[in-house]
């Protein structure tokens, strides 16, 4: 490590979606930003993220109001079946959702950011943190950076979040996944464009479903399997996860030991938690997404705006205490959103029984039939206008 200081107004530690979206939203609201902050990420884009890559049209809609077009290869979801033993319904749209490969996607928002002026340091990790009365000591592998304000924009095992003693681990879902390469004009969800989500495991512990995405990798069709286990109940017994995806992989003529198994946590969100100090903001898997479907890529997007709007707030006012970032947070509907999908998902994950199911299930049917995901042509993402 070099014995450089380093100091900068804005120090955003990650470069996934929250923080290039941060950084994103900074420039967008004046381009003089970018010379007054700095993003760190260990990682060297493209880099890899253990993730589905589902993204929907709330994500999508910001990046057209950040004024992008969606560029990165993706596979258009046209219909997603939601499943419960033999009973399904589907919404249709197209898409309903785009399917993204992460290294692509992540890098691809970086340049974005690079393109507006914004320097990213890649390769350099976060080894310490330290709050000073008139700034935050961060030191990385390289060098020491001294910082105004600090994002951590580093994804759900933050490390500032733990070096400042945030704790709280009980709010982590669960997520496990494999790749299996597929043959397109074999596999029907390929054909049909179609992405599974099967709850039938709901009755055995799980907080959460089986997914089948299919996407391609570097051209390659390939199918990302796996199971999402929200722990919204965490006083509720833990399922087998690895069981689950053995059984549900078992069911479509596949065997769990052929693939390497991945897994990673996400946090989810709670509107009664802490997320902020003075002089520190935690935004995106740091601070918390969606606990219901596991959404997290259009949930770290959104944190762009409300922390753009704080920390321009706070320098405004050269108050660095962010008092009401919580509360700019909870004004913007996608927060609205979330905190009702939090309910939902402690309701929803709360039973696990199978008459109740099936009754919500026919339920479920009836309402999305009266709605326009019923109809194939439904374009739920709004237009970018240039
Ligand atoms: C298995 C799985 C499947 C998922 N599927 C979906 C899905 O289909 N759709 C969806 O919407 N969401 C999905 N998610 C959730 C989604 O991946 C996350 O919510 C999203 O990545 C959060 O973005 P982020 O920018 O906050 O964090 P991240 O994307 O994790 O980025 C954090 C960045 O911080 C960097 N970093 C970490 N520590 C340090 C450090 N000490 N110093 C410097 N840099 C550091 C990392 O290198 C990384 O680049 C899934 C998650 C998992 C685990």
């Amino acid at each position: 490590m070099s014995a450089e200081i380093v100091q900068v107004d804005i120090l955003i530690v990650g470069s996934g979606p929250t923080g290039s979206s941060i950084a994103l939203h900074l420039v967008q609201q004046d381009p003089k930003w970018a010379e007054r902050m700095l993003i760190v990420d260990k990682a060297i884009h493209p880099r890899d993220k253990l993730c589905g890559g589902g993204i929907t049209y709330l994500g999508e809609n910001i990046l057209t109001d950040l004024g992008l077009p969606f560029e990165p290869n993706n596979f258009s979801v046209r219909e997603v079946q939601l499943r419960y033993a033999d009973k399904s319904y589907s919404f249709y749209g197209n898409p309903v959702f785009r399917i993204v490969r992460r290294r692509e996607f992540d890098h691809w928002l970086v340049q974005q950011a690079e393109a507006r002026g914004v320097a990213v340091s890649q390769g350099e990790g976060v080894v310490g943190v330290e709050i000073r009365p008139n700034f935050v000591q961060v030191t990385t592998d390289k060098r020491t950076i001294q910082a105004q304000v600090l994002i951590a924009a580093d994804g759900s095992r933050s490390f500032i979040r733990s070096r400042l003693k945030w704790d709280d681990d009980s709010r982590v879902a669960r997520l496990i996944e494999v790749d299996t390469p597929e043959d397109p004009q074999q596999n029907w969800n390929f054909r049909d464009k179609v992405a599974v989500f099967d709850f039938t495991h709901m009755t055995n512990d799980l907080q959460g479903y089986y997914w089948d995405f299919p996407s391609y990798v570097d051209g390659v069709a390939t199918m990302n399997r796996g199971v999402f286990d929200s722990r919204s109940r965490p006083e509720k017994s833990k399922a087998d996860l690895k069981g689950v995806l053995r059984d549900s992989m078992a069911e479509r003529a596949r065997s769990l030991d052929d693939y390497k198994l991945k897994g990673a946590p996400i946090r989810w969100f709670d509107a009664k938690g802490q997320f902020s100090q003075p002089r520190v903001l935690l935004a995106g898997d740091a601070a918390g997404v969606d606990p219901l479907f596991g959404e997290g890529i259009s949930f770290a997007l959104a944190y762009g705006a409300p922390v753009a709007e704080t920390v321009a707030d706070a320098f405004a006012r050269a108050d660095f205490s962010f008092e009401s970032y919580r509360k700019r947070l909870m004004s913007y509907s996608m927060f609205k959103q979330l905190r009702l999908r939090v309910a939902i998902a402690r309701f929803a994950y709360k039973l696990n029984s199978p008459r109740i199911f099936r009754l919500g299930w026919t339920a479920a049917r009836w309402v999305v039939a009266r709605t326009p995901w019923r109809n194939p042509d439904y374009v739920p993402a709004k237009p970018l206008v240039q």
